[in-house]
């Protein structure tokens, strides 16, 4: 009897193994969903309305979701938790303004990407920091696991805060515990907007790209949403995405 219920224990400690792999080939987590991992502290890509999470990726997701046959779930977290999210099998796609680079490749798949981004330099007015060049020595604020975070820390001299939350480094720039934020360029935007006082450099301090990380394993999927982006691309339905977001006097 003993062995009976051991054997059944085995057999559903597979079941559920199988059950929350999620990176078999095209399938996804949970049969019916797409589960999104997010940071919604970025604006306009995810931010919340409410208690809604909306933005550029929320609705390319969505839209996607929607051409796959599945219902989206978005689940927000810390921005340095997504590709562990993806890599351990709890979400099906990272979709966070997120910039493709070759260490994040060793870790995930991409999808074709969706946006060009940069990496810009926030300043108080009139601050003798006029380039990304004048960096060097100084105290700068990014939020944690970012590429900004990432490409600062070959800035000589540099001391770099890091910050969970990209307007917390904005805070913390309107209160001088820092002399720069190194963040994207629509989230510092919409920071420098809300915040009186505030500008960003005109020079750009990279320049990046977009995409969706998947599960390395599930090539599939990573396939299926390229063609639903090449679509929605195709049908102008993501420039409309976009520029619900992002207006064009403001690019
Ligand atoms: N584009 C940046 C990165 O990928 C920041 C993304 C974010 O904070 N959501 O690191």
């Amino acid at each position: 009897m003993k062995k009976l219920v051991s054997l059944m224990l085995i057999g559903a400690m597979a079941v559920s193994l199988v059950g929350c792999g999620g990176s078999k080939k095209g399938e996804t987590v949970q049969e019916g969903k797409l589960i999104m991992a997010t940071n919604a502290e970025f604006p306009p890509y995810e931010f919340y309305e409410g208690d809604k999470v909306v933005g550029i990726d929320a609705e390319i997701s969505a839209a996607i979701a929607e051409k796959l046959g599945l219902e989206l779930q978005i689940e927000d977290m810390a921005f340095d938790a997504i590709v562990t999210s993806v890599t351990s099998g709890k979400a099906d796609i990272g979709a966070a303004g997120m910039t493709v680079t070759e260490d994040r490749k060793k870790n995930v798949a991409f999808t074709d990407t969706y946006a060009t981004a940069s990496q810009v330099v926030i300043v108080k007015e009139g601050s003798d920091i006029k380039t990304p060049d004048d960096l060097t020595g100084k105290t700068i604020g990014v939020q944690l696991g970012t590429t900004g975070d990432i490409y600062c820390g070959d800035i000589e001299g540099a001391t770099i805060e890091r910050y969970n939350k990209g307007f917390e480094a904005v805070q913390s720039l309107q209160t001088d515990k820092v002399e720069a934020v190194v963040i994207d360029e629509q989230p510092a935007k919409v920071f420098v907007e809300q915040n009186e006082g505030l500008q960003i450099l005109p020079d750009k301090f990279t320049e990046e790209e977009y995409a969706i990380a998947v599960n390395k394993e599930n090539t599939a999927l990573v396939e299926k949403i390229n063609t639903a982006l090449a679509e929605l691309k195709e049908s102008g339905e993501l420039d409309k995405i976009v520029d619900k977001y992002i207006s064009a006097d403001a690019e």
